[in-house]
């Protein structure tokens, strides 16, 4: 069969909120043309991020009912360790609320001062974690990145060369150790090669620097090593996630990701001694490490969610969705960076608006273009995001002027994505039309989440 169908049927159904133009416009404006500020009641198709936002299955519902609330050694507990076990290899597993809370007691337990943190391109909860402590972090893409309107394999690939050459720099020992980040977020959703991270663990095993996985997505990263690299297409997906996690000492995770739940994550680690030190802190922040601050059904449905991420068809439906926009969008001429990531599509929204510069947000403009036509939520991840204003008041433009629509697993289908669609082709049909924006007000930290702007 030609057609790649959703590989479930809907048996409980959430009402889309419908909106008019009106409504819509009147909303923006009060939103302060800030789509973070909007309520989700006035949101048709959201996009904005596909952490956290996926549909259960009824597996994983049914597992929620058999959660085990003791506070210490539960039936839960025993279940999701067994399968974080089974897939990862790691010795020591520890449940956390999110993935940010994981790498916050990596980073806290592992770093001193002026410590350094390579990694393909660091998350930027990572990151913040990283610097919060006094570390470094660096991002190390592959060259392969640069072009983004290049069909190239594997362009979440870290650069071996610059990574070899910060060792010889700095020494091993200003480097904790390293991590590779699966699939790579900030990259655009693209993927780690299996040689990659073969070829990463050999540099850094001779220079004595462990290799932490940012695993959220995993298994995405697992199906696109079967489908392109040489030699693995017949792997199971289990096996090739076997193999990532081999190649490294331990692991942060978001469940809101891969594990395909609402909330959870683990970190996981091979070393008796991080081990003793990240116990230590999990207990004074996050919970016994038998809960790590999740409910015993949180775990239960964990566990479920992270072997159904393995799943074929499921991955086969997952990444034919964010392919049916993609190709569709590059077939009406519209800018995107490609090839398409496992987890989103991302709009040029500089190519999108070539009227308008990085000084006028053109990603602001596009995205409020995407909400006011259809109702459409993405988010901007441009000059808002990473550029800065200085202390005299000029702006430090992104390298990049990108809209991310993302894909929540399992909640939208075919028709929905033909509804984007359209509303894409209507926006870039008269493209010339979407206004500049100015900030008229703005946080010191993270401004995209509050930030006010006015159009003209
Ligand atoms: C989401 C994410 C994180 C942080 O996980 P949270 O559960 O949101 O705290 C870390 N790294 C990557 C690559 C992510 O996508």
């Amino acid at each position: 069969m030609r057609t790649i169908i959703e590989p479930f049927r809907i048996k409980m159904t959430e009402a889309l909120p419908m909106t008019t133009r009106a409504r819509r416009a009147e909303r923006l404006a009060a939103a302060h043309y800030n789509l973070f500020l909007l309520d989700a009641d006035d949101v048709t198709i959201d996009l904005l991020t596909d952490s956290g936002t996926g549909a259960m299955s009824d597996r994983q519902w049914a597992a929620m009912m058999q959660g085990d609330e003791s506070y210490a050694g539960s039936r839960s507990w025993r279940r999701f360790e067994a399968t974080v076990r089974d897939i990862t290899g790691f010795t020591h597993i520890f449940p956390t609320h999110q993935g940010r809370a994981a790498e916050r007691i990596l980073a806290a337990t592992r770093l001193k001062p002026s410590d350094i943190v390579p990694n393909n391109s660091h998350f930027d909860t990572t990151r913040a974690n990283i610097e919060y402590v006094g570390g470094r972090a660096i991002d190390l893409p592959s060259p392969k990145s640069r072009d983004i309107h290049s069909d190239e394999r594997f362009k979440g690939d870290m650069d071996l060369g610059a990574l070899a050459r910060l060792i010889e720099r700095e020494g091993a020992r200003a480097i904790p150790f390293c991590m590779i980040t699966a699939t790579n977020n900030a990259g655009g959703g693209q993927p780690v090669s299996l040689r990659n991270m073969r070829e990463a663990k050999a540099l850094l095993a001779a220079h004595g620097i462990p290799l932490v996985l940012d695993a959220c997505r995993f298994a995405e990263n697992a199906y696109f090593i079967q489908q392109w690299e040489e030699g693995q297409a017949e792997r199971p997906l289990l096996d090739i996630a076997r193999e990532m996690f081999s190649l490294c000492d331990g692991a942060t995770m978001s469940a809101k990701k891969d594990g395909l739940a609402n909330i959870g994550g683990f970190l996981a680690c091979n070393d008796d001694r991080w081990a003793e030190e990240f116990r230590n802190l999990l207990i004074l922040t996050e919970g016994f490490p038998t809960y790590g601050g999740l409910a015993g059904r949180d775990l239960e449905a964990i566990a479920v969610g992270l072997m159904e991420a393995l799943e074929e068809e499921y991955q086969r439906y997952r990444h034919a969705t964010v392919d049916y926009l993609a190709s569709r969008l590059i077939a009406r001429g519209v800018p995107i960076v490609r090839p398409a990531g496992g987890h989103a599509v991302f709009l040029d929204a500089a190519g999108f608006c070539p009227h308008l510069s990085p000084a006028d947000f053109p990603g602001v403009g596009l995205v409020d273009a995407l909400y006011l036509e259809g109702g459409v939520r993405g988010v901007e991840l441009g000059s808002v995001m990473f550029g800065r204003r200085e202390t005299d008041g000029t702006e430090t433009p992104a390298p990049r002027e990108l809209v991310r629509l993302a894909f929540p697993r399992r909640v939208y289908t075919q028709s929905h994505f033909d509804y984007v669609i359209e509303t894409i082709e209507t926006v870039f049909a008269d493209r010339a039309a979407i206004p500049p924006y100015r900030i008229l007000w703005q946080a010191p930290f993270l401004r995209h989440f509050t930030a006010r702007f006015a159009p003209g």
